[in-house]
């Protein structure tokens, strides 16, 4: 049925199943595609051991053919979902009729992209509450030394087993965590983009994940000391937020500026000689930043908006090439073109300083029931255990200025980072918001 969106929105997913003892379902969801199948398991080295092993003699058991894939390790002893990766899966795939992956985020995506680009379905038995990717229609893959997003296809079903889930290490549910606590600001900026840039904006994605984002949040404390009930409860979060960017058709409802700032420090981690941290432990920090910009732009007096200084004022396209080119070094052609995507020419510009100065109230009023206080991420996050400043990440204050600054550039994506910039804001407003994070 179309929605008033104008878009059918529907899920390729067929089963979730989330509760202890879940792993018993996968052979029930495999013949469901088939019986007596070739099935090739993706793991890695812990994973296989957690349990790739019991799900080959489960599907063994069963009649199947079962071949391992083993992906190995790479930078900061942990496998990583680069191309060298992705034809290592797809070859181990050729010639099967079902991928059974075993794992969190960079499993996930190299089967969940592996097995698309075969056209073979897979299921996921998923070994961490670490992300929200499990049930999206997308895979993250490093290209070239670019993080880039690929649309693909959902699992045909996803095994998230709490007695597996449970033992987790504490860092990746902490960043799951974190993943989950940009929904404040990601759906803010989804739906600022849609007020002020007319990009398409649906509410039935984010209310979709609302009410179970909520119970997580509550859950948090719980998380630290690997409570049942709180891994459930984040666990449930999480595979509803990848269904929420299904929905959506993109990552927008779940992924705003606050993921423009984590993806800014894995573009320079391998310059910089660091190996890329975890992806919802740097979300979690740069949720509690692009949280304070909220609160620090909420207080802006609309009659002080001067429309004419504003566009006077307003970097031409080659200034804005120059400082691109000062930020991003190597990357910054590619970058500016990406940029220049959001650019607005000069007569959009003035109508929308002309549109925030009438309508400001208005717009906060429709941001109010999501957005949450900076204080407030920041207290869920510390009594879960997680990351609550760049400190915690391995990072520096100058890495936070930096990611701060230029994080916009990289993505086409409007965020609370250019309601900053439009406003000419983000520059003079960054010490005392990023002060008042409590990040640095
Ligand atoms: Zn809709
Ligand atoms: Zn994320």
């Amino acid at each position: 049925m179309e929605c008033s969106c104008g878009r059918t929105h529907f899920v390729d997913t067929k089963g979730i199943v989330l509760r202890r003892g879940a792993v018993d379902a996968l052979v029930d969801w495999s013949r469901a595609i088939g019986r007596r199948q070739e099935i090739c398991v993706v793991a890695d080295r812990v994973t296989v051991e957690l349990a790739g092993e019991q799900v080959r003699r489960l599907l063994e058991k069963d009649g199947n053919r079962v071949r391992m894939c083993i992906v190995p390790n790479g930078a900061g002893a942990r496998p990583h979902a680069d191309m060298d990766n992705l034809a290592l899966v797809e070859a181990s795939l050729k010639g099967a009729d079902l991928a059974v992956a075993v794992g969190a985020g960079t499993i996930n995506d190299l089967a969940k992209l592996a097995s698309f680009q075969r056209g073979i379905p897979y299921i996921i038995v998923a070994t961490a509450p670490s992300m929200n990717g499990y049930t999206s229609a997308i895979a993250a893959i490093t290209r070239a030394g670019v993080k880039r997003t690929v649309e693909c296809r959902q699992p045909f079903a996803v095994i998230a087993d709490l007695d597996i889930l449970c033992s987790a290490p504490r860092h990746l549910v902490a960043a799951g965590l974190g993943d989950l606590e940009s929904k404040p600001t990601s759906t803010a900026d989804f739906r600022l983009s849609g007020i002020l840039r007319g990009t398409y904006y649906c509410k039935v994605p984010e209310e979709v994940v609302f009410a179970a984002e909520a119970r997580a949040a509550d859950a948090a404390e719980g998380l630290a000391h690997g409570d049942h009930a709180s891994i459930a409860a984040l666990s449930e979060a999480l595979l509803l937020s990848g269904i929420s960017m299904k929905l959506a058709g993109s990552s927008s409802p779940a992924s705003g500026g606050e993921h423009l700032i984590s993806h800014y420090w894995d573009m320079t981690a391998k310059d910089e000689g660091r190996v890329e941290g975890w992806h919802g432990a740097q979300v979690g920090v740069a949720t509690i930043v692009t949280s304070a910009l909220y609160e620090r732009l909420r207080y802006v007096d609309p009659g002080e908006i001067d429309v004419d200084g504003l566009v006077a004022a307003r970097l031409g396209e080659a200034d804005l090439r120059d400082g691109i080119a000062r930020r991003h070094g190597s990357h910054g052609e590619q970058v500016a073109a990406e940029f220049l995507s959001k650019h607005l020419q000069e007569r959009e510009y003035r109508a929308e300083i002309e549109y925030l100065k009438s309508r400001w109230e208005d717009m906060w009023e429709g941001l109010s029931d999501v957005l949450r206080p900076a204080a407030r991420v920041r207290g869920i996050l510390d009594v879960a255990g997680a990351p609550v400043n760049v400190r915690d990440l391995g990072l520096t204050a100058d890495h936070l200025r930096r990611g701060y600054l230029a994080a916009r550039d990289i993505r086409g994506r409007f965020t609370v980072l250019d309601l900053a910039a439009d406003l000419c804001m983000l520059e003079s407003s960054s010490e005392e918001v990023l002060a008042s994070s409590g990040c640095l």
